[in-house]
């Protein structure tokens, strides 16, 4: 994802950061989490970025880009519980199209630019379903998917859990 905080609207912050704090004491997920989406690696987690020449102060990539092509299927990586839906439509300008899914005890990941979502809130998903289509509404650059994964609401490098998963 492009741009800070600050162009998003206050309604889309509000839920997202609503969406970090959710913490259900069940395990969803298990083993390796599944990719979220075919296409390559286009960011990686962790990059930062420069504004005129100086990194931009506490800016990091918190997700994993894919540069899958437009309304190609995003699966959901692991098991869990949709807690967030968010519509352009709704004020969701900075993120576009986003399903926040809850993986259980703490575990959590969002998927931004959606072209389509499949889903709803309170429903339960599986590792490897289909829950929308790449797109690039929101602030991005071009049709992308942005995967950040939260533990308690920090950012988290996918690759480790996509690799081996976490017990
Ligand atoms: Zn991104």
């Amino acid at each position: 994802m492009r741009g800070g905080g600050s162009d998003g609207t206050d309604f889309e912050m509000n839920r997202v950061a609503q969406f970090r704090e959710v913490r259900s004491p069940q395990k969803l997920w298990s083993g390796a989490m599944v990719r979220p989406n075919r296409g390559e690696v286009s960011s990686v987690y962790g990059v930062r970025r420069y504004y005129n020449g100086v990194f931009a102060q506490n800016y990091y990539h918190r997700g994993v880009d894919y540069a899958g092509g437009s309304g190609s299927p995003i699966l959901a990586p692991a098991a869990g519980r949709v807690v967030l839906v968010g519509r352009v439509a709704d004020g969701f300008r900075l993120h576009g199209n986003t399903i926040g899914i809850d993986h259980g005890q703490g575990v959590s990941s969002i998927f931004i630019h959606l072209s389509r979502i499949d889903v709803q809130e309170g429903d339960t998903v599986q590792a490897g379903q289909t829950i929308g289509t790449l797109g690039a509404t929101g602030s991005a650059t071009g049709p992308n998917l942005h995967w950040g994964l939260y533990v308690n609401g920090v950012a988290v490098d996918p690759v480790p859990w996509r690799n081996s998963g976490f017990e």
